[in-house]
């Protein structure tokens, strides 16, 4: 549970309330010279809040409470609160030096689920005194708040503006200065100057999020009984790092997801490549799981939302594999381009078909890359190195100086189908990205392209593809990836101007090794708790976690 502390005068509401008393009485020169005083230091911040009520005693009750309707609620304040409700599991209030008489309406009005508050105290309908529950020790009331609702003090999210809200600002998890006055500014994590509250909601976010995933970490059982269970053949280099750390490590490369379901559930990080489906059922099973690793990319065999909304986190290595894929990309061009699959097949068949293939070439021609990320801009590269004309679709700007760098053009997708030779697919399998390329798109491209989709096997309509390479429109296509794998019909895969691999994209040693390793390494960082290193990576996937 996490717990929102808001300081109320200046905070929750704006302007403060005992200026905007001594303002209905005309003493509002006097008040500001004690405000003066505190804020120059020469007086506690208690001192001077005991000399302003000495200032005012005497005022009718009547007055106190017309003080307190004035102050307004903040702009975006109800919003605000309606937001971090909606995050689930955190309680906000107030601990303020301003008083009852103000407070409590606000309390009423909002619905917080505490306020703690000083109190002005009255006789025969005049002000006499107050009550100071709270001055500068905010913290031992957040901490007696945090005690009561089961709260831990690195879950507090405290905002305030003034001297006495520095102590609750230091010992909260996260402190927030809202338009913080000088002296408080060096002691909050954030300073925000906004005239709304709502602006410190993505901070909030964005701290809950992280403490919860540091938090599911933090659940593990002693790293010496931790159980992983490696689903898929890795690299033993990756299990031997994880064994050193102390992991116990059952290999069960072959396993059933009968066996995987009765299995997972004394496991706490699962290891699996592209065969393994981690479903929700097998998320389920999986009671003590923390943490769900692929050894590679595409992590399309996750259910990656599920997985989230239980709070086990999932890791990937797609900078493992790079390398392997776009060579493997280029690798198709040249066969596709220079039909060395049929040739070779010939050869083996003792026929000398020489005459039969005229081949083209790859310089100056123009590739379209769809999904710029780490393997589109390692194809562009290399394609660069061939002389061929590189033309790029993608989601997210890519930066001027990589364009530049890699002489690529950046175009919409409609642009992209019309203008290129060679049409090669690098985007994740997503909902979106499910059939985008189908008969509409292929209709767009120019008669005779070439396409290559070594990306996920869904992201083509296959069957829209067979028809345009049995008319010609497309000359030829290059698969390594396919929509049922293994396929239960080769009929796209026997057609004559098609090459086709059995998934290899990643299947080189040198990317094993490293997706291996890598995967070990950021297992072990967030076991470790180095959530930072655990991010380094540039691992775009498993950065939303
Ligand atoms: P990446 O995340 O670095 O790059 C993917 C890029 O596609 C991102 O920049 C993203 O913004 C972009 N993108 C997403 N949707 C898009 C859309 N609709 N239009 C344009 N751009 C879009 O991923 P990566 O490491 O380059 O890998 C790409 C994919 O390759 C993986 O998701 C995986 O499915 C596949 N892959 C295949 C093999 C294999 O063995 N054949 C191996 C590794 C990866």
């Amino acid at each position: 549970m996490f717990l929102v502390v808001l300081d109320f005068d200046n905070v929750l509401v704006k302007g403060e309330y005992l200026p905007e008393l001594a303002k209905i009485v005309g003493k509002s020169e006097e008040i500001e010279k004690i405000t003066r005083e505190g804020l120059e230091g020469r007086i506690s911040w208690k001192e001077g809040l005991i000399k302003r009520i000495e200032l005012l005693k005497g005022i009718e009750y009547e007055k106190c409470v017309k003080a307190a309707e004035n102050l307004k609620l903040r702009q975006g304040a109800e919003e605000f609160l309606e937001s971090l409700r909606k995050l689930g599991n955190v309680k906000v209030g107030v601990i303020t030096g301003c008083f009852d008489i103000a407070v409590n309406p606000v309390k009423e009005k909002l619905g917080l689920d505490f306020a703690v508050a000083n109190k002005l105290v009255f006789s025969n309908g005049r002000l006499v005194g107050a009550e100071i529950i709270v001055d500068a020790n905010k913290d031992e009331h957040m901490k007696q708040i945090a005690k009561q609702y089961g709260v831990k003090m690195e879950n507090i999210i405290a905002i305030g503006d003034g001297a006495n809200d520095i102590n609750m600002i230091t010992k909260a998890g996260l402190g927030i200065g809202f338009n913080p006055t000088q002296i408080l500014k060096g002691y909050a994590k954030v300073n925000l100057h906004s005239e709304r509250l709502y602006e410190a909601l993505p901070l909030i976010e964005s701290f809950i999020r992280k403490r919860q995933k540091q938090e599911s970490t933090l659940n593990l059982t002693p790293k010496e009984k931790l159980k992983v269970l490696v689903c898929d053949p890795i690299d033993p280099e990756g299990i031997e790092l994880l064994k050193k750390f102390g992991f116990e490590v059952f290999a069960a490369p072959e396993i059933s997801m009968e066996d995987l379901k009765s299995r997972v559930a004394n496991c706490h990080v699962l290891i699996v490549r592209s065969r393994t489906k981690v479903t929700k059922e097998i998320i389920d099973a999986g009671k003590n799981l923390r943490i769900i690793a692929r050894a590679g990319a595409g992590i399309d065999n996750i259910d990656l939302e599920y997985a989230e909304k239980k709070g086990i986190r999932v890791l990937c290595a797609p900078e493992a594999v790079a390398t392997a894929v776009a060579e493997l990309t280029i690798g198709l061009i040249i066969s596709l381009a220079r039909q060395i699959p049929r040739a070779e097949h010939a050869m083996r068949d003792g026929k000398w078909i020489k005459g039969e293939i005229e081949g083209w070439e790859l310089q100056g021609k123009t590739i379209g890359i769809i999904g710029f990320g780490r393997i589109g801009q390692k194809v562009a590269r290399l394609g660069k190195a061939f002389g061929m004309k590189i033309m790029v679709c993608e989601l997210n700007s890519p930066s001027e100086r990589l364009l530049k760098e890699l002489d690529a053009e950046l175009v919409p997708l409609e642009e992209l189908l019309r203008k290129s030779d060679i049409i090669t697919l690098h985007v994740p399998l997503s909902k979106e990205t499910y059939h985008m390329i189908g008969a509409k798109e292929i209709q767009q491209m120019k008669d005779g392209v070439y396409i290559i989709n070594t990306s996920r096997g869904s992201i083509i309509d296959e069957k829209a593809l067979l028809e345009a390479l049995k008319t010609g429109k497309v000359a030829g296509a290059a698969l390594d990836v396919y929509e049922k794998e293994p396929p239960n019909d080769f009929s796209l895969m026997k057609t004559p101007n098609v090459i086709c691999t059995p998934h290899i994209g990643a299947q080189t040693a040198e990317a094993q090794k490293y997706a291996s390793i890598i995967v070990a390494q950021k297992i072990i960082a967030v076991v470790k708790h180095q959530m930072e290193s655990a991010c380094k990576y540039k691992c775009q996937e498993c950065d939303k976690f």
